[in-house]
Parts: structure tokens; sequence; C-alpha cells
């Protein structure tokens, strides 16, 4: 069984965007913790998160995969920025304890030319101010392209962050194939040899979901910018290798490609015809 979703606008709320999964044949989704610009946050429903809970139940969702906004930098070379990054997402995370067991992933930041070693170090000081003990979320590093200054754009940065945060066992990671793709792991060409070295540096149990998108760049350009599934550089037979390989089968699929709902119902509908029987 392929788990598969979309990224969905959280705008009418929680159980809301469980009733739009429904309709696309989605059993696991997206949605941003707040306004992507990181702006002022909707007061809590408790009712709303509680009855998405009960449907996710109902219905045997896999895991939904938040997401922080992408304006949180917890390495800024500005201090306010590293602040309101650390209080933002820890109030996000706290608010998720509303919808228990699933995962909220992030950006892990741009060093903004202070190196990515420094880098690393303030994120993993930052994750040990945000986390805590017996929360109900795994937190999950994405993998990035490597555009500008961005940490994450190798498996050894992935695991160096992970290394250096106290609780850094308890936290995953979100594997997106535009950003690897783009960062220069032909998950096109050697998906098997990409996927071990995934588990030789950072292990594969820690990969807990999977960011599909295709790629609008060719091979190791650094530049980030999705495409449709099947219209960029991965294509079609790209996707049908990653959705069908053994280590990834069971994860939760987000597609984040450039669509309307149509559009993420037809690449649903796609990716399912693609899974081969188990
Ligand atoms: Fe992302
Ligand atoms: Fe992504
Ligand atoms: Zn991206």
């Amino acid at each position: 069984m392929l788990h598969i979703g979309c990224h969905l606008s959280s705008s009418a709320g929680y159980l809301a965007m469980g009733k739009t999964a429904l309709t696309i044949e989605a059993d696991t989704f997206a949605f941003f913790t707040r306004n992507p610009r990181g702006g002022n946050v909707k007061p809590m429903n408790t009712e709303d998160a509680a009855a998405l809970t009960e449907l996710l139940r109902e219905r045997n969702f896999a895991p939904l995969v938040a997401h922080a906004p992408y304006t949180y930098n917890l390495c800024s070379d500005k201090e306010a920025n590293r602040d309101f990054a650390r209080r933002a997402f820890r109030e996000d995370l706290e608010r998720l304890e509303y919808l228990p067991g699933n995962y909220c992933n992030f950006h892990p930041g741009c060093h903004m030319k202070q190196g990515s070693e420094n880098g690393i170090r303030m994120i993993a000081e930052a994750l040990d101010e945000i986390l805590w003990e017996d929360m109900k979320t795994t937190v999950l590093l994405e993998t990035m392209a490597g555009k500008g200054t961005e940490i994450g754009r190798s498996f050894e940065e992935i695991r160096a962050i992970l290394d250096r945060t106290a609780l850094g066992e308890k936290m995953g990671v979100c594997l997106d194939t535009c950003h690897v793709y783009d960062a220069g792991y032909d998950i096109v060409g050697e998906p098997d040899a990409v996927i071990e070295e995934f588990d030789r540096i950072i292990g594969l149990d820690r990969l807990k979901a999977i960011h599909i998108n295709d790629s609008k760049n060719p091979f190791a350009s650094h530049k980030d910018r999705h495409e449709k599934i099947g219209l960029g550089s991965i294509g079609t037979e790209g996707f049908e290798r990653i959705i069908n390989h053994p280590a990834l089968r069971g994860l939760p699929f987000i597609l984040e490609t450039p669509n309307e709902l149509d559009g993420y119902a037809a690449e649903i509908k796609l990716l399912r015809e693609m899974q081969q029987a188990d």
C-alpha cells in the first residue's frame, strides 16, 4: 500500500484537511504549522484537532508530515531571527501535541556565510532548547538542494546535526527527491547506491518520510525548483523506481509539486497506478 498525499491549505482547519485528503484518495498529507512566511498563528482549536485525529484513526491514515515555515532560520546571523525561529518552532510543536503521533519537518537553515560548521552547531543548540523528552511529534530534518548557504545538502551535514542534538536519537529525516537530485545524489541513475549511502551515513531507520517532487533543473544544479511528476529531470521512470524501492515502501510520500487540488488528485492516481504489487 502506497501512502501518499500532498500539501494542503490549513485555512479551513484540521478536520477540513482530512476530508479534502479523502476526496483525492490521499492517506497522508502535509500542511504548514502557520503561515509559510512565519507570521501570526490562529488560536488553537483543540476540538478540531481531536476531530481530525479521530478521522485519521478511522480511515487508517499514515502519519502526517507537518511543515514548519521555511522562514525559520535557526542558524541566522541575526540573533533576533534565531530567537524568533526558536520561539515560533517551539510553539508550533506545542500545538502539534494535539495531533499526536505525526511528523513535523523543517529546513535545517542557512548559515548566511558563517560557515556550515557554525551553522550546524547553532541548529543543534537551538534544537536542544526546542525539543523535549516526551513530545508526541517526531521532528524531521529535510534534505536540501544546497541553494545559497543552505545546510542539509549532504547526508553528512544531516548526520552531524543529529549527532550534536541531545535528543537527536528521537529525530528523523525527510528526503525530498527534487532536493537530493539537485544536491548531486543520482536517485535516477543510481537509486540503490544513493539509498545505500543514506543508510551508511544516516541510517535508514531514521528515514521517516519522502517529499516526492520532480525537478525543473538538471542533476546537481542546486536550484530547488519543483516540477510536476514526470515533467522534470527525474521523470516518470525515475519515480517508478523510487516508489517501488523496497527501502522506501511504507513511508508517507508527500507531493509538493506546482499543482491545485485536481492536479494533485491526478498525480496520486498516477503514482498509485505505478506501484507494483507486493
Ligand atoms: Fe520543505
Ligand atoms: Fe520538500
Ligand atoms: Zn524545495
